[in-house]
């Protein structure tokens, strides 16, 4: 495991590091004909960046990314009061909602990765998820939790593909799609400027990131922060044409009692996950990378890592409970034969 951190901290220093941290007004350069800006949308910091030898084509293009990750926010939020998730949410217990192919796509695709994951990823984790309140310590109580665990069931999901309508098959349902809807928007984000013609860009929203192409020629290198120490590197990574997505529990969460409150929740008992504390997905599409790190951090190391290496062209970075790392086999592989 030395040797991996070492190899990659070597490359380090040919290539820029992926950051989200330095936030910059507007749309700004970072220096040859490389483009950059970072707006808050879906509840966390965008970054896109890209290349291009003029900056009002580079400029549009982002903006346009930006509208795009915009107009999914309004679709998809389940706290904006006009979002076709809160009209499906508020109505679909009594009658199938029409939300649309967009929408009705995206819950659908959520459920085949309940079926892959054995129930791990589930958008209806909301039921019982949508009680914690983490920035001001609130939890459910046994009693409260025992009313709507039967609810966290993606079966409780009723699909009509001709109407693109769904209803829910118990009253308690509450569907969420923040394991998910960061990853579809950068993947959105990231097709807007292929069709533009653009190649070398990144797209990222908090722990979700694309690559497309590389980095006139190097590689992009991204960072995997150690998720009891913000400032150190657990590994960093030289990726190319990638998408990146990382599940930490130390994003959004409160301590009680010597216990770690945090935002992914295990949908057989409603609680927060508690076998590791990060995982990092790469593959070729966010929404998978999105939705894969959520499914790892609720199955733990063993079964997480049992489920990536049986999937092509899909790897996993476990940060487990004792800051351990694991990876998988092909991972793993690729170290060993560099
Ligand atoms: P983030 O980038 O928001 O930290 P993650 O990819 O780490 O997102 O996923 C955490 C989010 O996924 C939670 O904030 C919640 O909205 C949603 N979520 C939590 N538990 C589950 C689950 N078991 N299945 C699907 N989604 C979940
Ligand atoms: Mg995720």
């Amino acid at each position: 495991m030395k040797k991996f951190t070492l190899l990659f901290a070597a490359l380090l220093l040919t290539a820029p590091v992926v950051s989200l941290a330095d936030s910059v007004a507007g749309c700004a350069s970072e220096g040859d004909n490389w483009w950059s800006e970072e707006r808050a949308i879906m509840g966390t910091e965008v970054r896109v960046e890209l290349w291009h030898i003029q900056q009002a084509e580079a400029c549009a293009a982002i903006e346009d990314v930006m509208l795009e990750l915009e107009r999914i926010e309004q679709a998809m939020s389940p706290f904006l009061p006009t979002s076709l998730l809160t009209q499906l949410n508020e109505n679909a217990a009594r009658r199938p909602v029409t939300v649309g192919e967009e929408l009705y796509n995206l819950i659908a695709h959520s459920v085949e990765f309940s079926a892959m994951t054995d129930g791990a990823f589930d958008v209806t984790y909301a039921s019982a998820g949508r009680f914690y309140d983490y920035r001001k310590k609130v939890s459910p109580d046994a009693d409260a939790l025992a009313q709507v665990i039967d609810a966290i069931d993606y079966k409780h999901l009723e699909f009509n593909s001709r109407k693109y309508s769904i209803r829910y098959l118990n009253e308690n349902v509450y569907v969420d799609l923040g394991g998910i809807a960061k990853g579809y928007a950068v993947d959105r984000g990231i097709e807007v400027l292929i069709s533009k013609g653009f190649t070398q860009a990144v797209v990222a929203a908090g722990g979700d990131s694309r690559i497309l192409g590389d980095r006139q020629g190097e590689p992009w290198i991204v960072g995997i922060r150690d998720p009891r120490k913000e400032d150190t590197m657990v590994a960093v990574l030289p990726l190319v044409d990638i998408s990146v997505s990382t599940s930490g529990d130390y994003e959004r969460y409160f301590e009680r009692d010597g216990v770690r409150y945090h935002h992914i929740i295990d949908p057989d008992t409603g609680d927060s996950a508690r076998d590791v504390r990060s995982v990092t997905i790469l593959g070729d599409q966010a929404v998978m990378t999105d939705a894969l790190s959520t499914s790892v951090f609720v199955l733990g190391t063993m079964r997480g890592l049992e489920l990536i290496n049986r999937m092509k062209d899909v790897d996993a970075i476990v940060v487990d409970g004792n800051g351990v790392m694991h990876v998988s086999n092909s991972l793993l592989e690729m170290v060993a034969t560099k």
